[in-house]
């Protein structure tokens, strides 16, 4: 969030409307979650740090914090550190990462001075126990000490209610000393729980989610912030209402598998308030849907299964739908905001389809990056009437409609490469790339772009029939640019680099993961869908200016796509290039 925004009036965004933004600018006509000193709009983004982050997220981030940016707000990130096991700084580092790179920030520019809205659950820890002693003393909370089975058994399910459990009613005094030991170490994992008594009769709720839910359990682990202090953790349930009033967090956003939850996040919020330890008003929870994206997984669990089973190189390989991957891939952080403002927010379920995301991407590329030339398959061609050994330059501008963004230059020699497809022995109908003379007819005249035309004089072969050079001559008149040069009327026009002086660089021709576009849905077996085609590494031949690329450096290589330096293969001199999308929209399974 810009902070200079801080002291400007509401903005009137100019971005399409959508339930939570009306939602919002009637709070903010209202006032209903004004308070001195704090913006009338605090989001937050509350990942749990145990994998990295997924193009599904990314929708979740550019909502709470473009929301906050858009009313003046403000947007914490949050880590819901509550699960010991399964939680390393690896993915702290890595979130904060990813939500900075889409272009987000959680500093705000408060009354006194710059607030760092960085929190982790485990901040809560005390504050959530204290709470959780008073929700005892009150009869709001009990300590169970069934058998996982007898409580699973006793939940009852949707069509059967719940039985209480024979511990529900021991009394307040017992539960609270039973507590304390459970803190103190005395009990191993899972001998005791600490469960919410919403009213007498809220084992029969219709929502599972009102049935005594577990707000404590034993176990005796380590975390990585409070180490050993805790040898018992806050159910997620209980932790998140209660971070987000203790954040004055005023809309706590959320996917929509979060409803059910919504009536316990009310009542805790509301009993906890009536005991003093919240003044209203308390945050309120909004769902909105989930991004579901056609060719893509978005469950973390799914995606550790292909880096462990070494199916990708890592939650950052170009084909994962991380934002790891995603970045190093090539897309960018605007791209991305692009796509979660065009999908929109609604509560209703559906799938989003993988070319929206690739047309933001090349709507965002096509005006920024420099245009250069690449030749993925090879094809040897000779001048036959170039003098060897000599060269000259030509030149054609860095981007065709950004003429500041200057000239590139490369020579042209007797020696050149092209692509394997612009030459065919025998052409097909409507061809007009290189074919050779037959009988009395010539060779196909090609202009090779910001170069010469030529016309096709023959071709070679090697003994398995594999071509392998063509035989052109030029005209010397015919120069792009030059005078006359358009009289020359060519249908076929292709790009090609001097092979005396091209940069041999690996290029990997990136494609979609799976070949199915719901490759989980119904269950499926996704690794039955993957896209043998995700990636085919090829030797190109660059044009020499390329040896200078920067790492994360995007280019247009003509007639090919957009491509990028990878960010970690890359050398100085000696840059790797991931394709990021094709040109146009040429998907097919293969
Ligand atoms: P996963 O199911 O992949 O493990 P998660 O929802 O458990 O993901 P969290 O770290 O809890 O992961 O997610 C943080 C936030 O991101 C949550 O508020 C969640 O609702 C949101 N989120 C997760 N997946 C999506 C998605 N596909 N679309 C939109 N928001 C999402
Ligand atoms: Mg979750």
């Amino acid at each position: 969030m810009s902070n200079d925004k801080k002291n400007s009036a509401p903005a009137a965004p100019a971005l399409p409307s959508n339930f939570l933004r009306a939602i919002i600018e009637s709070d903010l006509a209202s006032g209903a979650h004004a308070r001195e000193g704090l913006p009338g709009v605090i989001t937050r983004f509350p990942p749990e740090p145990n994998g990295y982050l997924h193009v599904g997220h990314a929708k979740s981030i550019c909502l709470n914090f473009g929301l906050a940016r858009d009313y003046n707000g403000r947007c914490h990130l949050r880590f819901d550190d509550t699960n010991p096991e399964k939680e390393e700084q690896e993915y702290v580092d890595t979130i904060k990462d990813s939500v900075q790179w889409l272009g987000f920030s959680w500093d705000w520019q408060g009354p006194a001075g710059v607030e760092h809205h960085l929190h982790h659950a485990s901040d809560y820890f005390d504050q959530l126990y204290l709470m959780a002693e008073y929700l005892i003393q009150q009869g709001y909370a009990y300590v169970d000490s069934q058998s996982a089975e007898d409580m699973a058994a006793n939940r009852g399910n949707f069509n059967t209610p719940g039985k209480n459990s024979p511990f529900r009613d021991r009394p307040r005094e017992e539960s609270l000393q039973l507590f304390r030991d459970m803190k103190a170490g005395k009990y191993a994992n899972g001998e005791h729980i600490l469960r919410a008594k919403i009213s007498e009769d809220a084992m029969s709720s219709p929502n599972m989610n009102m049935r005594d839910p577990a707000i404590y359990r034993i176990r005796h682990e380590h975390h990585v912030r409070t180490g050993d202090a805790w040898c018992i953790y806050p159910m997620y349930d209980y932790t998140h209402p209660i971070s987000d009033a203790l954040e004055n967090i005023t809309h706590s956003v959320c996917t929509l598998e979060f409803q059910d939850h919504r009536p316990f996040y009310d009542w805790l919020l509301e009993t906890l308030s009536a005991g003093g330890f919240f003044t209203l008003p308390v945050p309120k929870q909004y769902e909105f849907s989930r991004l579901n994206l056609t060719y893509v997984i978005t469950s973390k669990r799914k995606l550790r299964q292909l880096v462990d089973e070494k199916v990708v190189t890592g939650w950052d390989d170009p084909r994962m739908p991380t934002i790891v991957g995603l970045r190093r891939r090539g897309y960018t952080p605007e791209s991305i905001q692009l796509f979660c403002e065009r999908i929109g927010v609604t509560k209703s379920d559906g799938w989003i389809d993988m070319s929206t995301l690739e047309g933001c991407l090349r709507e965002d590329l096509d005006p920024k990056a420099p245009r250069a030339t690449a030749v993925l398959r090879p094809l040897k061609l000779i001048v036959e009437n170039y003098p060897e050994g000599q060269s000259e330059q030509c030149s054609s501008p860095v981007h065709p409609h950004h003429p500041e963004m200057g000239l590139r230059t490369f020579p042209f020699t007797r020696e050149l490469w092209i692509e394997e497809e612009d030459f065919m022995e025998a052409p097909s109908k409507g061809y007009f790339r290189y074919y050779p003379p037959v009988g009395d007819q010539p060779g196909s005249r090609v202009r090779l772009r910001h170069g010469f035309v030529t016309e096709c004089t023959g071709y070679d072969k090697d003994e398995n029939g594999k071509v392998t050079a063509v035989r052109v001559k030029y005209f010397e008149d015919s120069k792009s640019g030059t005078p006359g040069s358009d009289t020359y009327k060519v249908k076929g026009n292709i790009h090609w680099v001097s092979a005396a002086t091209a940069l041999e660089a690996e290029v990997r021709l990136y494609d979609r993961l799976f070949t199915d576009p719901q490759p989980d849905a119904g269950g499926k077996d996704f690794m039955a869908a993957l896209n043998p085609n995700a990636l085919e590494t090829v030797t190109a031949y660059l044009e020499p200016g390329m040896k200078d690329a920067a790492a994360d450096q995007r280019f247009q290589f003509e007639r090919h796509g957009y491509f990028v330096a990878d960010r970690v293969d890359s050398q100085p001199g000696k840059p790797v290039f991931n394709r990021i999308v094709t040109l146009k929209d040429s998907w097919s399974a293969k």
